[in-house]
């Protein structure tokens, strides 16, 4: 198993912990080269803006800190980030998007801002997708099938429920 992978498990624990506590399983860790720096997951039903990758930046990246984009920081989450996660990502000093499955209902990773600004012209997002897909996968399905969340219940996120089911 390489580094990726590894650290993937990491989030996908995460993303178990949530599903046990019946939310949605969104696992999102930050680590240096293999170094875990933070963990956090999706706990609770809804909220806009405490997203497994917001808690953990906030863990890491709150107050005081050393760290830079010389540092080999990367982002590992189970599920393709939203624009919030994606700008915040964008803005703080991580070099690497890794994450487990796509979203083609609220996932960013493919986004742009057009004309790029300076600032992030000059700050290259590697993005890396697919790592350890099925598992996260298998987690968003038991989710689906017993979730008595009503978002879900009415059709919410129809695009990202084909994508769970989609074999
Ligand atoms: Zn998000």
């Amino acid at each position: 198993m390489d580094q990726d992978e590894t650290m993937m498990g990491m989030a996908l624990d995460e993303a178990r912990s949530a599903l046990a506590e019946g939310y949605l399983p969104v696992g999102a860790v930050l680590a240096s080269d293999g170094t875990l720096l933070g963990r956090g997951r999706k706990g609770m039903e809804s909220n806009h803006l405490d997203h497994a990758e917001m808690v953990v930046f906030r863990q890491v990246f709150s107050g005081d800190y050393r760290y830079t984009r010389a540092d080999p920081i990367s982002l590992y989450t189970t599920l393709e980030p939203c624009i919030m996660c994606w700008g915040t990502l964008r803005h703080l000093p991580i070099r690497r998007l890794v994450y487990a499955m796509s979203d083609p209902y609220g996932g960013c990773a493919a986004a742009e801002v057009t004309p790029t600004p300076p600032r992030h012209l000059s700050r290259p997002l590697e993005v890396i997708a697919g790592v350890r897909q099925r598992e996260a996968r298998e987690l968003f399905r038991r989710f689906l099938d017993t979730t008595t969340e009503s978002f879900w219940i009415n059709g919410g996120a129809s695009e990202f429920v084909a994508q769970v089911r989609c074999d």
